[in-house]
């Protein structure tokens, strides 16, 4: 193991379940990478701890090779070695832990969705911290995100200071507060946290189920700074509609919790050298986006007739959070329109999974809709780089990203005005927001009138007016919607926090 090297920025550690692109389900993945190539880019020293997944991207991982020195952790009364595996991602030094514990936590095939995903997280929890400590680091700021590296905040405290980790403070991001991890208050052992300490209702309990344990809501109350992932999104949580229970909790918290809107990796995301396209393009040359729908809809089999019908796309998880009745209702109702629909999509609620077999067999052989249901991140670029239009119909979105990345890609966005989507998409008609804020078509009431008015409004400036229908394409395509100045918010977090606790420690 290798102590880090001194660096004049501050040195971080993310501990996260997804980074992309070599472990990534959703948008965790997108914001891990973003987030560490933006805050390295400013001088800092930042490092990822991820477990070993069979199923990760091997090949996307740089010089990935094992060390010789296996880390030991703590789990139900036992120690377990754990193989530490080091590479680069995205230029990033990269920790994979693969734990040598007969359960073969990571070797499952999949990333999330186990019957033990409680003990599979509050494991890798506590052997990351383990690795931290036995290679001698000293972290400024861990920077843990969502239930399933939640358990690294209250393990940080009770135990790892008093082991003489005690170099950090304690950052944690929930990038959604559907997920919280609960589990009976006895499964808090294995990973040898005290439950009787924990389970109190101001610390680990369950806001409604009392012999239920929450890792979420410990995360809250035992970080140091508390974000979400857009204003809206962190103003939402903190009321009885959107809070998922944790409302109260969040409201205890309000000094420490901030949302801060999501970047895109705007590396990843570049129409002008995707090598996913057939090919490239920038605001200056439209005709280059029109080859990429020529080419996708040869790809589908759908049919290019009209070069100027407009496509719709959408690409997404599967989940009741997407609003999925009503991207059922789009599908349908942009065919009625005359226009073509692309989804890209996939889902782990397999009768969800079912039912949007059952529309793409529906439209098999129609020749303007097509469903994809399943990953595929090659195709999800050339979505984003064919449709005029892009659908994101969410009950409740956390930040979203598919609508920076389709307006990065010239694809105008049709949101739900929720969450994040509020924060960055606003209705090219509504006369309270400057002309040159205006970037796409929002509704606020999810049903089908909202989508069906949505949608006849987009069609009806992209068909009868062609020029600033371009027009908007262009300016989308020239927001920065770089990490930049979010990794600044977060740099100033943590440094406010590391100068606090230094300043504590100079009076003490
Ligand atoms: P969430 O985190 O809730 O899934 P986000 O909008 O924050 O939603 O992030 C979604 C990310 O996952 C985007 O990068 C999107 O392109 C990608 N994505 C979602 N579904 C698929 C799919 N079926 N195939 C490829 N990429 C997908």
């Amino acid at each position: 193991l290798t102590a880090s090297p001194t660096s004049p920025g501050l040195h971080i550690i993310h501990i996260a379940a997804e980074m992309a692109p070599v472990a990534k389900v959703g948008g965790l993945g997108d914001v891990v990478a973003g987030l560490s190539k933006a805050l390295q880019n400013k001088g800092h020293l930042v490092e990822i701890v991820l477990p070993k997944y069979d199923c990760m991207q091997h090949d996307r991982v740089g010089d990935l090779r094992a060390l010789d020195v296996a880390v030991e952790s703590y789990f139900d009364g036992q120690l377990f070695k754990n193989k530490i595996w080091v590479g680069t991602v995205e230029g990033l030094p990269v920790y994979f832990i693969e734990p040598q514990h007969p359960a073969k936590f990571f070797w499952r095939g999949e990333f999330y969705g186990e019957h033990d995903d409680f003990k599979r997280f509050s494991f890798f929890s506590r052997a990351a911290l383990e690795l931290i400590l036995q290679a001698g680091k000293k972290p400024d700021i861990i920077h843990c995100h969502d239930w399933q590296t939640a358990f690294v905040a209250p393990l940080y405290w009770d135990l790892y200071v008093h082991k003489g980790l005690d170099s950090a403070r304690i950052c944690f991001t929930c990038h959604n507060f559907e997920y919280q991890g609960t589990a009976s208050a006895s499964e808090l052992v294995s990973c040898g946290l005290d439950v009787h300490q924990l389970n109190r209702p101001d610390r680990m309990q369950d806001n409604s189920a009392h012999d239920r344990v929450n890792p979420l809501k410990g995360a809250i109350v035992f970080s140091n700074i508390v974000t979400t992932v857009s204003p809206t999104y962190a103003l939402e949580v903190r009321t009885a509609e959107g809070g998922h229970g944790l409302q109260a909790t969040l409201n205890s918290q309000s000094r420490k919790f901030v949302g801060i809107l999501n970047g895109i990796d705007t590396d990843t995301w570049d129409p002008r050298t995707d090598t996913f396209l057939k090919v490239q393009y920038g605001a200056a040359d439209l005709q280059g986006k029109a080859e990429n729908k020529e080419a996708l809809r040869k790809h589908l089999k759908l049919s290019s007739a009209e070069a100027r019908q407009p496509l719709v796309g959408c690409i997404t998880r599967l989940v009741p959070q997407k609003g999925i009745h009503l991207i059922r209702h789009a599908i349908y109702r942009t065919a009625e329109l005359g226009g073509q629909f692309v989804l890209l999509g996939s889902s782990p609620v397999s009768h969800i999974q079912r039912e949007f077999e059952g529309i793409a067999n529906h439209f098999q052989n129609n020749p303007h809709v097509r469903l994809i249901l399943k990953y595929d991140e090659a195709l999800s670029h050339t979505i984003y780089a064919a449709s005029d239009m892009f659908i994101i119909p969410s009950i409740f979105e956390p930040c979203g990203l598919t609508q920076m990345i389709a307006m990065r890609y010239g694809s105008v966005p049709i949101v739900r005005k929720t969450g994040g989507l509020n924060d960055s998409v606003f209705d090219v008609d509504d006369d309270s927001v400057p002309l040159q804020f205006r970037n796409g078509f929002t509704f606020l009431t999810p049903d089908e009138q909202g989508v069906n008015r949505t949608l006849e409004r987009a069609f009806d400036r992209y068909m009868k007016n062609s020029e600033s229908w371009q027009q908007l394409v262009q300016k989308n395509m020239k927001i920065d919607f770089s990490w930049d100045s979010s990794a600044s918010q977060y740099e100033e977090l943590y440094v406010k926090s590391v100068s606090r606790a230094r300043a504590r420690t100079t009076h003490a």
